[in-house]
């Protein structure tokens, strides 16, 4: 176990890590490094206690991830901290089994990230890092409340920031509203003329809420960038993007080689999932056919970009272009749900250090193969990302597949030893690789 020294000593004797942030990222991390007797470790977070965007933690949502991806199995298959582990203390094992789930509820797998949460010392609730700033060697963190505490790696594991567009930000909190805050802020829409923007599956699940509401919009206008509201890519060659060796052969491509991956792979990740596209088009069917003429109205509106929000006399109006003919069109609305997305951000607590990093030509911070930031800083300090690698990693970066192999990639760079047995006897696709500069020679001559 991690042992945990009071927060006095840690500002003297620095921590070999701090995590920042405990989302399920950095949980996995501090999962597996609880039985590390190498590594001193502590995790702080700002929220009270351990919360899997609660906003959004519908009752009939799926997990899009396998279960056996979960914190740490894929990397510490007899770690205590796994999901069947979870699944047998709780008495639970053989009724999940005979289920036959077609994936466990979010709910669900929100339950099991807390109940690991609550059996690891090593994490602080209701500390938020406010700065970071060399103090010789080391890093010192300060916390809201003002301490302060010493470390020799850093973690940043804060998530990803909502994106707000600019011609809803001066109207946030009157008509439009975040989607991540739609059960917990719970705005008013009982008989109200609601828009949904955003064609993901965050917008597909507010969709389908407010469709199966009693107390729901009196309309409904679900409007998406996208050309169609396309279901996820599923299946075996599509997982073999999620695994370490995809990751392995894609950071040996080219920059525009990249680009071109992630773009081509966006169904395999934000595509809707099958259940939800299947229980709206169900809800929509007997909305429109088997209530009498009494269904909500529905409007399904893909391929289109909202600009504008206008106030009038009575609710707003929402102003739209088509992206195939540029035709402009206007929606009436109460309110408005953005369900924009989010992307990934270097935390504000970073400011001081921003300038001695290494950053791309999106303002993140370069990472190498062990998610290790580049900086002019003292070699000593390690710097490290989580979620903010999507383009030097590739599409399985901000989503779960592969946290418990990230978490051990940082575990065992930060040991300085393999703590956890990383090797792999090759994918079963054989990915482009592009040569790097010692093999040139062997490879073209092959
Ligand atoms: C609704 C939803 C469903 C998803 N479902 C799936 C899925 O099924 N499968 C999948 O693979 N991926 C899924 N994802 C994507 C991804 O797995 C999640 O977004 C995941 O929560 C990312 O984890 P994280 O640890 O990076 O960040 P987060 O979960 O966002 O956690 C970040 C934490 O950092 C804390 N924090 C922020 N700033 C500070 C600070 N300065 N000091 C201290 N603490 C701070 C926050 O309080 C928060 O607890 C889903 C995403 C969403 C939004």
């Amino acid at each position: 176990m991690t042992t945990i020294l009071p927060m006095r000593a840690e500002a003297q004797h620095p921590l070999d890590l701090v995590g920042v942030g405990i989302g399920p990222f950095n949980l996995s991390l501090a999962a597996l490094l609880d039985a590390a007797r190498t590594v001193r470790a502590r995790f702080f977070d700002k929220k009270s206690a351990f919360a899997w965007h609660p906003g959004l933690l519908f009752p009939d949502s799926i997990l899009q991830t396998s279960f056996l991806k979960d914190l740490v199995t894929p990397v510490q298959p007899t770690s205590p901290h796994s999901f069947l582990a979870y699944l047998v203390e709780k008495k639970r094992f053989y009724d999940f089994m005979a289920g036959r789930f077609d994936g466990v509820s979010r709910v669900e797998f929100n339950d099991y990230m807390a109940w690991v949460a609550a059996r690891l010392p090593s994490l602080t609730w209701g500390q938020g890092v406010a700065a970071a700033r060399l103090r010789g060697t080391a890093l010192e963190l300060e916390l809201d409340g003002g301490d302060t505490v010493l470390c020799r790696n850093l973690v940043i594991g804060t998530g990803m920031r909502p994106v707000v567009p600019d011609w809803a930000a001066a109207q946030l909190g009157s008509v439009c509203f975040m989607a991540g805050n739609y059960l917990t802020e719970k705005p008013s829409v009982a008989g109200k003329r609601v828009v949904v923007v955003g064609g993901g599956q965050t917008g597909a699940e507010i969709t389908l809420d407010l469709m199966k509401r009693s107390d729901g919009p009196a309309g409904i206008s679900w409007i998406s960038l996208l050309p169609r509201f396309s279901p996820l890519e599923e299946g075996g060659f599509v997982d073999q993007v999620f695994t370490p060796d995809y990751v392995q052969g894609y950071r040996t491509l080219p920059q525009a080689g990249q680009s071109q991956e992630v773009a081509s792979q966006k169904l395999a990740s934000d595509g809707l999932t099958p259940q939800t596209v299947d229980a709206i088009y169900s809800e929509i069917y007997r909305q429109r056919h088997l209530c009498g003429g009494a269904g909500k109205t529905v409007r399904l509106l893909p391929g289109r970009e909202v600009f504008d929000v206008r106030q009038q006399n009575e609710g707003s109006t929402v102003l739209t272009r088509a992206k195939v003919n540029g035709v402009v069109e206007a929606f009436s609305a109460d309110v408005v749900i953005l369900a924009t997305g989010s992307k990934p951000c270097l935390p504000d607590f970073m400011s001081e250090l921003r300038g001695r990093l290494d950053l791309d030509d999106t303002g993140l911070p370069k990472l190498d193969e062990n998610y290790k930031m580049a900086w002019d800083g003292p070699p000593s300090i390690g710097l490290y990302g989580m979620n903010l690698g999507l383009k030097s990693h590739g599409i399985a970066d901000p989503q779960m597949s592969l946290m418990a192999w990230r978490s051990a990639t940082i575990a065992n760079a930060v040991a300085g030893e393999e703590m956890f047995d990383l090797s792999s006897s090759g994918g079963l696709v054989e990915w482009p690789v592009s040569p790097q500069p010692a093999e040139t020679k062997s490879a073209v001559s092959a």
